[in-house]
């Protein structure tokens, strides 16, 4: 099979031998993949991945001068079953599955180790129990952005969003417009979204933000500022003392009044606050810019040293939370939003590319004003990520 392998940083195209499914695995013919941000970043910088997660206590991921084959979003049909597994789904029949895959040495992350090539390629390996057929007819290519809408689920899920409280996005590359989507599908009535790059506004516009701010030219913290924000320290001395005053004006019971207020969930209230960008800086911008008690989800990924100012986040009482991947109900659900039409993320989608065109296209998403989510489609000759139309 043909296959996109990366060693060195370099991309070629070459022959692989068709994988045999092991125990409990599948062999899926590929119909879709997604490059994904963190591909690019691999290409160059697996190695100290890696160590991070060497650190973490995890030693399968790949390193830089071994043979790996990306990908990790992707759709297929099933091809053949291996050995111990129940084979539900039809051959021939649609699916997606969660990439990893249990081997004899453990589990492995597919399309970023070298023991379990990912779907940049013809044919890929993955696990049965992870495997979900698609339904509905849904198209392949929506079908293979269930991964990048999973991380995005994932993360408006952990940010616990009210439909009544301000959403604050900062990055509209793909997974700060599928943090966009995944919000306005859940009903959070306002997405503020904020990105450099005209035609990264275009799509967040597209993905249905509510208001799309250019950074340079207008705070993305003020520009919707909700009832209850409190925008500076003094907001918050004077909100503080203010309830004082007015409860010390009842005749009785003034603490019980308070303590009720509380219990309701009287008091200020925050945004929600997702990172998107994933470079050194944002956060402690984030931090500096924000208003008092927002939330701050970090979903972009970051992976060399970075800092901010903790008694500024201590100031304002800010939340920090990080976030990383999805469960496999978490995977489930989003596939069902997708197939059901809850959700539609084709505007993400700015291109396909054959498996030739895959180095084309890794330069290609370089530039933010061309591009956002190029698929791969395995039998295309296309060797260069021409836009849809
Ligand atoms: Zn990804």
């Amino acid at each position: 099979m043909k296959a996109v392998v990366c060693q060195n940083a370099e991309l070629d195209v070459v022959d692989l031998p068709e994988p045999t499914p092991a125990r409990g695995q599948v062999r899926l013919r590929v119909a879709r993949c997604g490059m994904c941000g963190s591909d690019l970043h691999a290409r160059h910088g697996i190695d100290d991945w890696a160590e991070l997660a060497e650190q973490a206590g995890y030693d399968r991921l790949g390193r830089s001068h071994e043979r790996i084959v990306f990908g990790h979003e992707f759709s297929g049909e099933v091809a053949e079953y291996g050995p111990g597994t129940k084979g539900d789904v039809p051959t021939g029949a649609p699916v997606v599955a969660l990439p990893l895959i249990r081997g004899e040495q453990g589990v492995d992350t597919v399309g970023l180790s070298a023991h379990a090539p990912g779907a940049y390629a013809e044919q890929v390996i993955v696990h049965e129990a992870l495997m979900l057929p698609v339904p509905n007819a849904l198209p392949a290519d929506v079908a293979a952005l269930t991964e990048p809408m999973a991380v995005a689920w994932h993360a408006v899920r952990r940010g616990e969003v009210g439909k009544r409280q301000v959403a604050i996005v900062i990055g509209c590359g793909p997974v700060g417009l599928g943090v966009i989507l995944m919000l306005k599908a859940k009903g959070v009535r306002t997405v503020v979204a904020a990105d450099f790059s005209p035609g990264r506004r275009a799509l967040a516009t597209a993905c249905g933000a509510d208001v799309v701010v250019d950074p340079a030219e207008e705070s993305p913290y003020t520009a919707r500022s909700a009832k209850g924000h409190l925008d500076d320290i003094p907001a918050a001395l004077e909100l503080a003392v203010a309830a004082r005053e007015r409860l010390a004006r009842l005749p009785v019971g003034e603490w019980g009044v308070w303590r009720i207020a509380e219990r309701l969930g009287a008091g200020p209230k925050g945004p929600v606050v997702f990172e998107c960008v994933g470079v050194p800086g944002v956060i402690e911008s984030i931090v500096t810019s924000a208003s008092l008690f927002s939330r701050v989800v970090v979903v972009g990924v970051c992976v060399g040293p970075d800092t901010f100012r903790p008694a500024m986040a201590i100031n304002k009482e800010l939340d920090l939370r990080f976030v990383v991947g999805y469960t496999p109900l978490e995977f489930r659900d989003t596939l069902h939003m997708l197939a059901e039409g809850q959700v539609d993320p084709r505007p993400i989608i700015t291109g396909e590319v054959g498996l030739g065109g895959v180095d084309a296209a890794f330069t290609a998403l370089g530039d933010p004003e061309r591009h956002a989510k190029i698929l791969i489609d395995p039998v295309s000759e296309a060797d260069s990520p021409a836009a849809r139309s």
